[in-house]
């Protein structure tokens, strides 16, 4: 079905990697929750926007009408969706279970609604290692979706666990990029977050809660296990790139200590900021800020770098004026806007899908 061109406003076609949307069932799902868990920091965050940020609540519902809308006005070519965050991962492994498998259904049809303007990342719930893998195998290679998102830790639990990683080998055999996207640490670690204004969230939890994630994975040995494991982190990195002399400093301090102390832990064939560089890619999502992306291209490559606006999250508007006017040379800037997402998220070009651009 080939649907009406939009306007570019910049030289690059923009490809927009973190861009969330719900369905009805996981909302229903957070609304119950609500009822049993009190001290849940991302239940209290869906509490205020189901009664006061209605946008929010409707955009991310929204997968035909106001959101093309939005990404016509400002020259956005493709959304890459994803189940907004903390998807299925607080529920029980059946009720997760199901309503992961039904989200990942109607993200494929939102995708064959409209094949040019969207792709998606497939949900799963690692409550469920075994079952997760099926689901992931079913969502790429029967539903046709274009990679894997997961929200962080599940239970204060992270993925380096060695039961999770099934996932990692299902991910790797359908060639499919992990998404790590951010949600609140858990209960016990938000509650020292609180301040004056409260540093959950994304102001700061969410970097901490999935840096650690992401240093976690690097320190478990699982990029030695699974080499040609992708991982995808949101926020430029989440910190990452900009402690990378120090992660590789302090765990060659480290790891001396405990190959000493005998733990049998067999030390990392390379070092961390190796693992980053490689099975590492990270997107500009809702960090608009030159600086930022000028750092992140110098030490980790334009090759490592996509796109994201985190709609509905953050505006359309500012983050496609950042990139447009981002101070890249055009051939990163090509990889970076659309390039790279294709690429690693096996997405075909407009003008493949449809002959008409
Ligand atoms: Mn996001």
């Amino acid at each position: 079905m080939a649907e009406p061109a939009h306007t570019r406003t910049g030289k690059y076609r923009l490809v927009a990697t973190e861009e969330a949307f719900a369905t009805e069932e996981q909302f229903e799902g957070y609304r119950r929750l609500q009822k049993s868990l009190w001290n849940d920091p991302d239940l209290e965050l869906w509490k205020i926007v189901f009664e006061k940020v209605h946008t929010i609540r409707d955009r991310c519902l929204d997968l035909d009408r106001e959101r093309l809308e939005i990404m016509d006005a400002n020259g956005v070519d493709m959304h890459v969706l994803s189940l907004t965050s903390p998807g299925v991962q607080q529920f029980d492994a059946d009720t997760a279970m199901a309503l992961a498998a039904d989200a990942n259904d109607q993200l494929a049809e939102a995708v064959k609604r409209h094949p040019t303007r969207f792709a998606g990342l497939a949900s799963f719930a690692p409550q469920d290692p075994a079952g997760a893998a099926k689901e992931i195998d079913r969502a790429i290679n029967k539903l046709g979706l274009h990679g894997l998102i997961v929200n962080s830790h599940t239970n204060g639990e992270y993925l380096d666990q060695h039961k999770f990683w099934p996932i990692f080998e299902a991910a790797v055999a359908c060639n499919a990029a992990v998404y790590i996207h951010p949600r609140n640490p858990p209960a016990v670690v938000a509650e020292f977050l609180r301040a004056e204004v409260n540093l959950w969230n994304a102001i700061w939890g969410f970097q901490q809660e999935t840096g650690l994630h992401a240093m976690r994975l690097i320190v478990s040995g699982i990029f030695d296990e699974f080499p040609k494991l992708k991982i995808v982190l949101g926020h430029m990195g989440e910190a990452l790139p900009y402690w990378r002399y120090r992660m590789n400093f302090m765990y060659r301090v480290a790891s001396g200590i405990y190959n000493t102390s005998g733990t049998g832990r067999p030390p990392l064939k390379r070092q961390p900021s190796e693992y980053l560089q490689d099975n590492f890619l990270i997107t500009t999502s809702g960090m608009n800020d030159h600086a930022v992306l000028k750092y992140c291209d110098e030490v980790l490559g334009a090759d490592n770098i996509m796109y994201a606006i985190d709609y509905p999250w953050q505006g359309t508007e500012e983050a496609v004026q950042f990139i447009n006017s981002a101070p890249l040379p055009a051939a990163s800037m090509e990889k970076i806007t659309h390039l790279n997402a294709e690429r690693f998220f096996h997405i075909g070009t407009a003008a493949a899908a449809t002959g008409d651009k």
